[in-house]
């Protein structure tokens, strides 16, 4: 199967405008999306919010059923959050962490969870272990079966992190974990959209995920996939309406499956929105997506190796759509602004938001080019052209 891309580009009004290599910040949207969005602002000031929400009610919990035929996963298993990192934080936070615990991670774990992770161990006595990257550039599989002890509270894995091009080998943790039966959150915030996730073939147990990067959602969206299995043991820290019912003046009942990571209030144009993003990758199929985008990512990565003073900087054994390089003798940003002057988007990624990975590599910053299988060769060549 390989993807239309001329239905891809005509349903993508902003390749008018430029051509946009930051997708891994935000894509641009297919016009469903934003035609979806917009449809229901304009019935809710029709008929009222609620109202609008009744009317559409199919709709709505149909979100729940395409995000969960994307990775998957069960509709039960999938809560809609505001973020990523909302659906991180959320999960994180319903694993007890006890003193004399440890928490496994790797280099290239995202900021905010590296945070959140640090703040943990702080407050609790647990302890942050960092496994180190393998002579590929990916988190060593080896060292973390070592590691893996009883005491072992949580493993975190970033499956394609946002400052380079490695793809960690998920399964193969999702392997070790279940072996040693230890809880796996896997932030694939930069893997759903772009490549062929599944759920079971990672064997994690709580995944997050963003709406507007390779997705191409409305931005303020974002989904946690938790599993069945490990679902009934985690209680949020604080529950509201919607996680948990009110069965008495005194009592509550925890409501049954991922609704428990919710809280009630959403933007239900964007949540409308983000199903309708799912729905138009689903239609050309993420192994097409995955093949398209990963091809273009490798032709652009042969290309820059070519071209005189820059250098590639990603690693790994298999690589994704996220493309990073430095110039010789030129700072980051400068690069992103010559080249938007030209027309093209990328994006900038600073030590401050890598300092495990970056610091190991003896890097302070990159510049990302991260394109999509609606991206056309001449787009890539632009960007070339402006280096050079
Ligand atoms: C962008 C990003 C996040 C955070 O996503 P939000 O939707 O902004 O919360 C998490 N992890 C990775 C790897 C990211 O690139």
């Amino acid at each position: 199967m390989t993807i239309d891309i001329d239905r891809a580009r005509r349903d993508t009004p902003g390749i008018e405008h430029v051509a946009h290599l930051n997708n891994a910040g935000g894509a641009l949207r297919p016009s469903v999306v934003t035609d979806t969005v917009v449809a229901h602002l304009r019935r809710e000031a029709e008929i009222g919010p609620y109202e609008a929400e009744a009317e559409s009610h199919a709709r709505v919990s149909g979100v729940y059923d395409s995000v969960a035929r994307l990775i998957g996963a069960q509709p039960d298993e999938i809560a809609l959050v505001q973020s990523a990192t909302a659906a991180w934080n959320v999960a994180f936070s319903s694993i007890p962490l006890q003193a004399g615990q440890r928490v496994l991670t790797a280099r290239t774990e995202y900021i905010s969870n590296a945070i959140a992770l640090l703040q943990a161990c702080e407050r609790t006595g647990a302890t942050l272990e960092v496994i180190e990257d393998d002579e590929h550039g990916q988190v060593d599989l080896d060292q973390l079966e070592r590691r893996l002890d009883s005491d072992v509270a949580l493993v975190a894995l970033t499956h394609v992190p946002t400052g380079g091009g490695v793809v960690n080998p998920a399964e193969s943790v999702g392997a070790l974990t279940r072996k040693a039966g230890v809880p796996f959150l896997l932030d694939a915030c930069q893997s759903v959209g772009q490549l062929d996730v599944d759920v079971d073939a990672l064997g994690c147990d709580l995944l997050a995920a963003t709406g507007r990067k390779f997705l191409r959602g409305p931005r303020g969206t974002g989904f946690l996939y938790a599993s069945r299995a490990i679902t009934e043991s985690l209680v949020p820290p604080v529950l509201g309406l919607g996680a948990a019912t009110w069965t008495s003046p005194t009592t509550y009942e925890v409501v049954p499956g991922a609704l428990r990571f919710e809280t009630w209030e959403r933007s239900v144009a964007d949540n409308l929105g983000l199903g309708a993003a799912v729905d138009y990758a689903l239609s050309f199929g993420l192994p097409a997506i995955e093949e398209r985008v990963t091809g273009l990512a490798a032709r652009l990565r042969e290309d820059l190796s070519q071209t005189l003073g820059v250098t590639v900087r990603d690693k790994g054994v298999r690589r994704s759509g996220i493309v990073t390089f430095t110039v010789d003798g030129m700072r980051a940003d400068e690069v992103r602004a010559r080249v938007a002057a030209a027309g093209v988007n990328v994006s900038v990624t600073r030590i401050s938001s890598a300092q495990l990975d970056f610091g190991a590599r003896g890097l302070t910053e990159v510049v990302r080019a991260s394109p999509h299988y609606y991206t056309s060769d001449d787009e890539l060549d632009r960007l070339l052209a402006a280096l050079r």
